[in-house]
């Protein structure tokens, strides 16, 4: 076995349970035309199961004293790239491909929304992603309206995606283990996807949901909330309204309107 150390600055807690990995890298069915994509490799521990895949496989990982262990995977269908994830322009990296493009990874914590942001943001058409992350952060993923998981990237994501929570992962399959559970989380691309400005509707979502407590039109000040008031009575809903009140849908209906 190797003797590289986990970096905790990387976020390094290297899954070691065979069968969490293989029902991880089975969630979507793949065909030679596909390509999936991991975020942090690590030793390899996904990477072994992925390519055995008919897919392709690209993967991005920053800590280069792993270039040995990973380079001993690197075929005609995978392929590596050592840098960091975040700094990549995704669309030059992988363009337009003739199959789908999946992200299937267990990534690193710390930098989880800066990873999904950067890959919705990136102009790539992904039509699903499975990714492991900290059991928290998958409630708030797939949070439902007025409850206290329920927040700015909930409702960004569920723009783009109908979002299921697949399983909890105990902190006793990692090496070494973190200090939460976690969560296998499932996101499939929505069919029909109303195309908006990623940073404008970003931003405004993050404005709506700056102060929990206060009302949208308060948090919404800088906007002209009156435009608004015709869709709250369309829906019967209260001028008084909160951000964690409004549906995923509607938020929509209100960005098209305000921005
Ligand atoms: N996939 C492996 C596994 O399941 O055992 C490792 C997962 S570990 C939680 C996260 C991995 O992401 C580490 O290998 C770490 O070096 C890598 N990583 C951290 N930050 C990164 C970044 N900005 N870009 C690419 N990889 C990164």
């Amino acid at each position: 076995m190797d003797r590289i150390f986990a970096k905790k600055s990387l976020g390094q807690n290297f899954l070691k349970d065979e069968a969490v990995l293989k029902k991880i890298a089975d969630t979507f069915a793949v065909t030679e035309k596909d390509l999936i994509v991991e975020i942090g490799p690590g030793k390899g521990a996904l990477t072994k199961y992925l390519i055995q895949k008919k897919s392709s496989t690209l993967c991005y990982e920053l800590d280069t004293r792993l270039k040995n262990i990973l380079l001993s995977f690197d075929s005609e269908k995978c392929h590596f790239i050592f840098d960091d994830f975040l700094k990549r322009d995704l669309f030059k990296d992988i363009g337009n491909i003739d199959g789908n493009v999946y992200f299937i990874a267990n990534i690193p914590y710390y930098i989880t929304t800066p990873i999904i942001t950067h890959i919705l943001n990136s102009g790539l058409d992904v039509s699903g992603m499975t990714l492991l992350v900290q059991k928290e952060v998958a409630l708030r993923f797939s949070a439902v309206p007025n409850t206290r998981d329920y927040g700015y990237f909930t409702v960004l994501l569920h723009h783009f995606f109908d979002v299921f929570l697949l399983f909890d992962v105990p902190n006793t399959s990692f090496d070494p283990p973190p200090k939460v559970t976690s969560s296998v989380v499932k996101l499939i691309r929505k069919k029909h996807i109303e195309i908006i400005d990623f940073s404008l509707f970003d931003s405004f979502l993050k404005r709506a949901f700056s102060q929990k407590r206060k009302t949208l039109r308060n948090n919404l000040g800088i906007h002209d909330f009156e435009k608004i008031i015709p869709i709250l009575e369309k829906y019967d809903l209260p001028l008084t309204i909160r951000a964690e009140e409004v549906s995923y849908e509607l938020f929509v209906e209100f960005f098209r309107k305000l921005v």
